[in-house]
């Protein structure tokens, strides 16, 4: 990635913060006792030339290093994210003690930098948290939201809404279309074609990439499907429609932040479908890479690539090909095993290599508020 290192910004204040916010979770037990869940961040800085900064942070929901590794297995070859210029570990424990954190749980520190409970999507007891989607709408930034489930799901919702439950679907969407979000791309046109009408009001509706304006200050996408290879328009892939949105967020000359998730590797793990969740690595894989490749045209850009949790407490003991098989699953449910983080840009990072979560949400505001 270009360097530009006319000016650098150095962002203690942001990490000083951090690191206070993250000492005093600690202190109040809310981690879970006898292990150590949180780094030491000393410092982070970003180098900057003085013109716009973009973010886009890419998430495999469920995603564990075993399913990296299996995948790499599957394909014969390395997951693009291994060459990031950063890589490190994510802590992905939710605000209950008793268990893994849950979607909405992760995607809300993800989004907001604070923990939460299970369910709840951008709040904590009520009170709404601010996202880095909202830091960057009020920095008259473009924003973005890509998922390949609808929208509404708890990783979306967690960048675009305030609800005390993932079940609220319908505060859910009422928040989104308020967000001053952009660009929505999701699935399930299903749920959508019915608030056609209500949508419209604000966003341009669309259920097919052809109708996608190439421009424009509001889309909303819902299409049947966002599969591995792309088939036909209303079923595009997730690395045609990060590119998409970038071509279009970009054209802000102030910046944009972008969020992008493949959500169905957790959707096959919970299934023990292995099969299934790897090609959903790979087409993230795509994705990542596709993404990366144009956030280097581009040029002050960081792409961000992690997961909200591990799903299915996937065991790999450098299994090879044929030998892949579902039993390889031990679990269908989450599981608090850390998972992957990997950075692409030129910043300075200096997190440990084991970190919290909560961090991603600091350092991609801190790189939108590094201007
Ligand atoms: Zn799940």
């Amino acid at each position: 990635m270009e360097a530009s290192k006319n000016k650098i910004v150095k962002i203690t204040a942001i990490v000083l913060a951090a690191m206070i916010f993250i000492t005093a979770a600690v202190l109040s037990g809310f981690a879970i006792a006898g292990s150590v869940r949180v780094s030491n961040a000393e410092k982070m800085s970003v180098n900057y030339d003085g013109e716009k900064l973009n973010v886009i942070l890419m998430i495999g929901d469920g995603m564990g290093f075993n399913h990296i590794k299996a995948a790499e297995a599957e394909y014969g070859r390395l997951f693009f994210a291994n060459e990031a210029d950063y890589a490190g570990e994510v802590t992905t424990f939710s605000r209950n003690v008793f268990g893994p954190t849950d979607s909405a749980a992760a995607a809300t520190a993800l989004a907001t930098g604070h923990k939460t409970d299970n369910g709840h999507v951008g709040q904590y007891r009520g009170k709404d948290l601010k996202s880095t989607t909202e830091i960057a709408v009020e920095l008259g930034m473009s924003t973005g939201i890509i998922a390949t489930e609808g929208v509404d799901g708890a990783t979306p919702a967690g960048f675009s809404a305030h609800t005390a439950s993932r079940n609220n679907l319908d505060e859910i969407i009422k928040d989104q279309l308020t967000s001053g979000v952009n660009l929505y791309f999701g699935s399930n046109a299903v749920r959508y074609a019915p608030m056609k009408a209500e949508i419209s009001k604000s966003y341009a509706y669309v259920d097919n990439i052809a109708d996608i304006p190439t421009a424009g200050d509001k889309i909303f996408a819902a299409f049947e499907e966002i599969p591995l290879v792309a088939d036909g328009a209303s079923k595009p892939s997730l690395a045609m429609l990060a590119t998409m949105a970038i071509d279009i967020l970009s054209q802000n000359e102030n910046g944009f932040f972008l969020m992008i998730e493949e959500s169905h590797i957790d959707k096959c793990s919970h299934d023990n479908d292995l099969s299934g969740a790897l090609e959903h690595v790979k087409a993230y894989d795509y994705a990542v890479k596709a993404v990366v490749d144009y956030a280097e045209k581009l040029g002050n850009t960081i792409v961000i690539v992690t997961a909200d949790h591990e799903t299915g407490g996937l065991q790999y003991n450098g299994e090879s090909k044929d030998e892949l098989s579902d039993g390889m699953y031990t679990k269908g449910s989450h599981t608090s095993a850390n998972v992957p983080f990997f950075v692409f840009g030129d910043i300075d990072y200096d997190l440990d290599n084991i970190t919290d979560n909560t961090m991603i949400a600091k350092l991609c505001q801190a790189v939108i508020s590094a201007k």
